[in-house]
């Protein structure tokens, strides 16, 4: 029984196995190399004050085309980073890079927009994180407030022992800190009152449901209470139609990111979308 229980997961496993293998080496290999040959870029999209449009700040999206692989999704790719270790070299150009932009858009006389910035579970717990975020500000001559660091629940929830100290250093540099696709993992309550944390993203499957299912409803409005009762920021990610906005203005969110308002953008275009939206002197 056993051995043909064997053979047959062999032959149902093996060949998917094998391909995996073989697509996650090639993934690997090409990453490794990417930074060097310039294969990413960033892209930005808004988030706009609900009520009128208005962009209040970005996020920085990586984007990452190879030549043998062709344009691969974040979602796909960052976690092979994570797994080599590459994440921690990508990270910390993505931090450079959305710091130049920003100086180039203020330059230019373009008001807003702090950029905000994902950062990876593993790329948290470098020590370089914040001398490495502190040297990207004095070089571009920019304020911590303009600079947001986009993080997900695992960092809080893991609790390794230099979270704190990072937090402690991250805070002291003025950056805002946000909770990235809040209730998707396990929402780590009591951190929110222990970690110098300014707002949280709703995650997009909630709003998904919105409207037509009640218990997706019931969340965005238990984490709307939440952000409220708490003094945070909250922001809603994917609202992609203005019945989601409606209601999410609804239970007092006023700030929101998604293809109703524009899908993220090259930075001139991002540009283009800050003037044709009358952005005002200052977002901050
Ligand atoms: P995220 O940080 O939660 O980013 C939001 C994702 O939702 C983006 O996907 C964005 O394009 C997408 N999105 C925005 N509005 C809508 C909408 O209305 N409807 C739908 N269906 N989707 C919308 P993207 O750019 O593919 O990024 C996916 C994830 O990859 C990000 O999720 C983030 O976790 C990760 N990621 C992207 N760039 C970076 C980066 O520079 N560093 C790290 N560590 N992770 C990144
Ligand atoms: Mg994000
Ligand atoms: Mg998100
Ligand atoms: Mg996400």
């Amino acid at each position: 029984d056993a051995k043909r229980r064997g053979r047959n997961t062999w032959q149902t496993f093996t060949p998917e196995l094998a391909r995996q293998q073989h697509d996650r080496v090639q993934v690997e290999a090409q990453l490794r190399k990417a930074l060097d040959n310039g294969e990413f870029r960033l892209v930005y999209q808004p988030l706009v004050n609900l009520a009128d449009g208005h962009v209040r700040s970005a996020e920085a999206l990586i984007r990452w085309r190879n030549h043998a692989l062709g344009e691969l999704s974040p979602e796909v790719f960052i976690n092979h980073a994570e797994t080599t270790g590459d994440i921690v070299r990508i990270g910390g150009w993505v931090i450079q890079t959305a710091c130049r932009q920003m100086a180039a858009w203020r330059k230019a006389g373009l008001a807003p927009a702090r950029v905000a910035v994902n950062v990876s579970y593993r790329q948290f717990l470098t020590e370089d994180l914040v001398p490495l975020v502190a040297a990207c500000l004095q070089e571009n001559q920019l304020p911590g407030e303009l600079l947001e660091l986009e993080f997900t629940e695992r960092v809080l929830i893991e609790d390794a022992p230099d979270t704190h100290r990072t937090f402690e250093g991250l805070r002291k540099l003025g950056v805002v800190l946000t909770i990235d696709d809040f209730g998707e993992g396990y929402s780590a309550l009591n951190y929110l009152r222990r970690l110098p944390i300014h707002g949280l993203k709703l995650a997009q499957p909630f709003l998904r449901g919105v409207p037509g299912n009640e218990s997706d409803a019931a969340i965005c409005q238990a984490v709307a209470g939440i952000a409220q009762a708490l003094g945070l920021d909250l922001v809603a990610e994917g609202v992609e139609s203005s019945v989601q906005r409606d209601f999410l203005m609804g239970l007092g969110v006023r700030t929101g990111q998604g293809f109703l308002f524009s899908p993220a953008l090259d930075p001139d275009a991002f540009a283009a979308y800050l003037r044709q939206t009358g952005q005002p002197a200052s977002s901050l």
